[in-house]
């Protein structure tokens, strides 16, 4: 039998309301004692909470006075007894009453525990478990519907779906392979390369989705590069909506990078605003630039900021490799075009003297006036591929590592059978295809994976 545990399930901090969280067979009893209530499953009763004396027996003085709930197993969040004591929300408050319980016999709960527990007990399964911390951690609200969608058990239904796919036509495959005499007709038959086909689009459809579901959880890396004055401050405030970056005329003040979070629609953005990039013997400056090329070096793409006053004088080229920038990351933005009397425009550049294959996309705005900058915004949707629809579901980038892998067994399957019409092949294909996608549910997951993922939850969960 497990150890009855025990957390503050509020976050730390003043509220109107805490919550102790009690999970396990003594929840029932320790509750009754801190109270001096016969608890009822499922009913509100309200109460004083105790302290007590393990010695005399008796209860001393009263803690607090607040609400206490009782969920008997296996109707309940962890599938154990559960019994919540909602009090007022004070740390000091909070702390005492949890000694009360830790007294009484419970231990305090890991991170992630009684998630943990609902998983072990059937409640939910490890997608569903994820979608929790996940919901919790939401940092828009298309990520927290898209986490809602997979808790509500969304996505393991269409992975429960692929799998009975695989399964029955790997019990297909296995009867041909039973019935040597017939093997040969059977592994040709129509039945067989049309199941596949069915199941790659299905893997696509939910691969296409998780994908949507991993921008919204995990957004792109971008970093904003150009010369001292360039804009790229006042580009950084423009895309965030509000002053972060200290914007001034005097160069080279955006000493050290600069991270800041914002969103595009839902569409996460980490933003890292490097120091003013120019040749410089300032020592601080200088490990400033370093951090500037790590940054280039782990972007998903890189805005390069140049003066619409300049941009004529550019050699685009020599900028590429001076800054060692993987070209298909770069995005120039032509900055102050209300200077020049520009308007806003997008277009691929071809610079075709230098080399007659590269193109750069060239975005002409000003960060001043704001013009442009929604050019800008949907360029960056469109190339990273993120779409506003419904029905999507919050991955993780393990879900989609193992959604692909199962793919690719299953064309590797495929193959073999087109190829070398190797039945047995096959079925072992799509068995580990199979395994692949109970991994992602949890059905088949080693345990050190297991307490990789609950240890990331907070405590009381
Ligand atoms: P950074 O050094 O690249 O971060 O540049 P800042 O964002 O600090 O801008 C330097 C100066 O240029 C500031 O005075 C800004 O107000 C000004 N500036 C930035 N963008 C524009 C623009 O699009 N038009 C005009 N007219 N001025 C701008």
């Amino acid at each position: 039998m497990l150890e009855t545990i025990t957390a503050i399930a509020t976050p730390p901090g003043k509220g109107g309301v805490g919550i102790i969280r009690i999970s396990g067979k003594d929840a029932k009893k320790i509750a009754e004692t801190i109270t001096k209530k016969i608890l009822i499953p499922r009913y509100a009763i309200y109460s004083n909470f105790y302290t007590h004396d393990l010695i005399t027996h008796t209860s001393k003085s009263i803690i607090d006075n607040g609400i206490v709930l009782y969920f008997p197993n296996p109707h309940s969040f962890t599938g154990e007894d559960v019994v919540e004591l909602q009090g007022h929300g004070g740390p000091v408050i909070l702390d005492i009453l949890l000694e009360e319980v830790l007294k009484h016999g419970a231990r305090l709960a890991n991170p992630g525990e009684f998630s943990e527990r609902a998983f072990l007990n059937d409640k939910i399964d490890l997608s569903q478990a994820e979608a929790i911390a996940d919901l919790i951690n939401a940092g828009s609200k298309q990520a927290a519907k898209a986490a809602i969608n997979s808790l509500q058990g969304k996505f393991s239904e269409k992975i429960n779906e692929l799998k009975d796919l695989l399964i029955q036509l790997r019990m297909y495959v296995e009867a041909a392979i039973d019935f040597p005499e017939e093997e040969v007709d059977f592994l040709s038959d129509q039945h067989i390369s049309l199941s596949i086909v069915e199941i790659k689009n299905q893997f696509k459809e939910i691969i296409a989705a998780a994908m949507q579901g991993q921008l919204l959880q995990e957004g792109i890396n971008i970093v904003i590069i150009g010369k001292p004055n360039a804009g790229k401050s006042s580009l950084l405030n423009q895309l965030a909506g509000q002053d972060r970056a200290i914007v001034t005329e005097i160069a080279g003040t955006t000493r050290d990078v600069l991270k800041e979070y914002i969103q595009i629609d839902g569409l996460p953005l980490h933003i890292i605003d490097t120091a003013g990039l120019r040749e410089t013997t300032d020592l601080v400056e200088k490990i400033g630039i370093e951090r500037a090329y790590q940054e280039i070096e782990k972007a998903e793409y890189v805005l390069f900021i140049i003066d619409a006053i300049e941009f004529n004088k550019i050699n685009f080229e020599n900028l590429i490799v001076k800054w060692k920038i993987n070209s298909k990351k770069i995005i120039f933005i032509k900055n102050k075009i209300d200077l020049v009397n520009e308007k806003p425009a997008i277009n691929t550049t071809e610079f075709a003297e230098i080399t007659k294959k590269t193109s750069y996309i060239t975005i002409s705005i000003s960060a001043k006036t704001g013009e442009g900058i929604d050019l800008l915004k949907n360029h960056l949707k469109t190339v990273v591929g993120y779409q506003q629809q419904e029905g999507v579901f919050l991955a993780r980038r393990r879900h989609l590592e193992a959604l692909n892998r199962a793919l690719a067994l299953v064309e590797v399957g495929e193959i073999q059978l087109e190829q070398a019409k190797a039945g047995e092949l096959l079925a072992e294909d799509l068995r580990l295809a199979q395994l692949a996608l109970a991994e992602i549910t949890g059905e088949f997951t080693a345990d050190d994976l297991l307490g990789e993922i609950f240890s990331n939850f907070c405590i009381g969960k």
